[in-house]
C-alpha cells in the first residue's frame, strides 16, 4: 500500500493482546493492498456460462461457490453484464455468511440489517424465485440502495420492508426457516478498505454497538421457526460484539445452540474465553486478513432446538379482467413463453393504481408494515394497453422471451442504450419488425426498447442510467 494506514492505539493494543504472535502478520496484512470480489447471481446464469462470457480476468475465490477475484482496473461495474444484474461486487470475506447459510427453494427468509443487499441478493437467488425473502433496513435511503439491487437481481418473490425490528418481530412470531442478522457493528475488519471507519473509532463504540446486537439477536431468534437456522454475522475483531453477542444469546434462549459450518483452511475458530467460557464458540469461524485474501469477519450459525411442520400458505389472487387483458397482449408481443424459467402464475398478479406487481407466491399477512415493495413491479396499466417496466425486463432469464436482440460485449450499442441513446437494429437482428425488444448482451437482458423501422427507442429509464 503506497499510504500509511493510522490505525487507532487502543484498537492495536486489543489487537496485540488478542492475537499474540500472530500481531505481527497481522499488522503486515494492512501494508498489502486489498482485494476485490464479485458474486456470480446463480439464479441467472451459471458459473461455467460466466467464465465463457466474462470479458476481464477472474480467478475462483476457494471458499465461495460462486465468488471471483478480479483486478480493481477491470472495472467490473461498467461491464453490460453488470446492468444484467448476473453479478453482485462484494469484497470476498462478505460473501461468507451467506455462503454458510444454506437456503432450500421455497423456504421463509428473512435478511434484518439487509442494506445494499450484499446478503439478501445470495439468499434471494439461492430461492430460485420460490418461498419469500423478507428484506429489511431500519434506513429509508438505505432501503431504496436494497430494493434496486434485488430488481438487479430478478428477485421478485421479495418484500423490501423498512422497519424497527420490534415491529417485524409482532408480524412475524416464529415464522422465517432462515434469518440472516448482519449487524450494525464497528467495522474493524473493513479498517483496510475503508479508512474512514478507522478514523471515527472509539471502544465505547464497541459497547454501545453490543446492546444493539444483543436486542436485535433476540428480536431474531423469536421470528425463527423451530428447527430454523440463524446466522449471526459483523464485520469486527471486537470480542463483545462477537463471541460476547453469541454467549448473550446462548444465555438467554436455551433453545438456541450453535452448530458448525462448512470449513476452509484460512478460518479461525471463536475463542470461548472472550465470551462467557462456553465450549461452543468453538464453532464460530473468525477471518482475519492476515490469514485469507479478504477482510476481518466474524459469523455464528444457531440452530433452534425442535421441529415444526409445514404450513401450507399458497397466494390465491387473480388478477382483474383489465390487466390480464393488456398484460396478455404484452405477454404475446414480446413471445414470453417462460418467467424465470416456469409458467407466468397468473395467481400472483395484483393492481394497485394502475400499477401491476407480481406477488410474492406466499401468502403473509404484511398489514400495517412500512415497505417499498411487495413483490416484483411488472409495470403499468395505460389506456389500452400495458407498459412494463425496466425491472420486469431485468427479472426476465435468458430463454424467457422471443423478442430479444441479442449483441456481444464488444458492440458499443450496450454502452450506449445504457446512455439512453436511440439504437439503429439491422433487420437480421431482431426476431419481429416492430414492438417491444428486450436488449440483450449476450443474451442477457438489460432492458426494454421498442422497435420502429429498425430505430430501438430506448426504454431505460433515467434512474436506472449508470
Ligand atoms: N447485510 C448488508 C449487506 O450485506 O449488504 C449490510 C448490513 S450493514 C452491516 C448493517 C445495516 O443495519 C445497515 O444498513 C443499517 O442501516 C442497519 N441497521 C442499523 N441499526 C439497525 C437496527 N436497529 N435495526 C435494523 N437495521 C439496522
Amino acid at each position: 500500500m503506497d499510504r500509511e494506514l493510522k490505525l487507532p492505539e487502543a484498537f492495536l493494543k486489543r489487537m496485540e493482546g488478542m492475537l499474540g504472535d500472530e500481531f505481527e502478520a497481522f499488522l503486515d496484512s494492512y501494508k498489502e493492498e486489498r482485494s476485490f470480489g464479485l458474486r456470480v447471481n446463480t439464479f441467472k446464469i451459471s458459473c461455467e456460462e460466466f467464465e465463457r462470457i466474462v470479458p476481464f480476468p477472474v480467478e475462483r475465490i476457494p471458499w465461495i461457490e460462486n465468488g471471483y477475484f478480479y483486478q480493481e482496473e477491470s472495472r467490473p461495474s461498467r461491464c453490460p453484464l453488470y446492468q444484467a444484474g448476473l453479478y453482485y461486487l462484494q469484497e470476498p470475506s462478505a460473501m461468507t455468511p451467506a455462503s454458510r447459510l444454506p437456503v432450500n427453494p421455497g423456504e421463509f427468509v428473512l435478511d434484518l440489517c439487509a442494506a445494499p443487499g450484499g446478503k439478501a441478493t445470495a439468499l434471494g437467488a439461492k430461492l430460485l424465485g420460490q418461498g419469500l425473502l423478507v428484506a429489511n433496513d431500519i434506513s429509508t435511503s438505505r432501503a431504496r440502495a436494497l430494493l434496486r439491487n434485488l430488481e438487479l437481481f430478478g428477485i421478485s418473490n421479495v418484500f423490501v420492508a423498512n422497519e424497527k425490528p420490534a415491529r417485524l418481530t409482532k408480524a412475524f412470531p416464529e415464522f422465517f426457516h432462515k434469518i440472516v442478522l448482519d449487524a450494525p457493528c464497528s467495522g474493524e475488519g473493513m479498517f483496510r478498505k475503508d479508512e474512514a471507519l478507522a478514523k471515527d473509532w472509539t471502544p465505547e463504540k464497541s459497547e454501545e454497538l453490543a446492546k444493539v446486537q444483543r436486542e436485535l439477536i433476540l428480536q431474531a431468534a423469536n421470528m425463527l421457526r423451530p428447527g430454523g437456522l440463524l446466522l449471526y454475522s459483523t464485520c469486527t475483531f471486537a470480542p463483545c460484539e462477537n463471541e460476547g453477542t453469541v454467549s448473550y444469546l446462548l444465555e438467554q434462549r436455551p433453545d438456541m445452540e450453535l452448530t458448525d459450518m462448512e470449513d476452509y483452511e484460512g478460518f479461525g475458530k471463536g475463542n470461548p474465553a472472550w465470551g462467557n467460557g462456553d465450549e461452543q464458540l468453538k464453532k464460530c469461524i473468525r477471518i482475519f486478513p492476515h490469514k485469507m485474501n479478504g477482510e476481518g469477519h466474524f459469523l455464528a450459525l444457531f440452530q433452534k432446538k425442535g421441529s415444526a411442520l409445514a404450513r401450507p400458505m399458497v397466494l390465491q389472487g387473480q388478477p382483474d379482467k383489465n390487466t390480464q387483458k393488456w398484460l396478455t397482449e404484452f405477454f404475446r408481443e414480446i413471445g414470453l413463453n417462460s418467467f424465470q424459467g416456469v409458467p407466468f402464475d397468473w395467481t400472483r398478479v395484483e393492481t394497485r393504481s394502475e400499477k401491476v406487481y407480481y406477488l410474492p407466491p406466499v401468502q403473509a399477512d404484511f398489514r400495517g408494515l412500512t415497505f417499498l415493495r411487495n413483490g416484483l413491479y411488472l409495470g403499468d396499466l395505460k389506456k389500452n394497453r400495458f407498459e412494463p417496466s425496466h425491472p420486469f425486463a431485468l427479472a426476465l432469464h435468458k430463454g424467457d422471451a422471443e423478442a430479444r436482440i441479442s449483441l456481444p460485449l464488444s458492440d458499443d450499442r450496450l454502452s450506449r442504450y445504457l446512455k439512453g441513446e436511440t439504437l439503429q437494429i439491422g433487420q437480421a437482428e431482431a426476431p419481429h419488425l416492430k414492438g417491444w425488444h428486450l436488449l440483450c448482451p449476450e443474451g442477457y437482458p438489460i432492458g426494454f426498447g421498442k422497435l420502429v423501422n429498425q430505430i430501438l427507442k430506448n426504454k431505460c429509464p433515467a434512474g436506472w442510467r449508470p
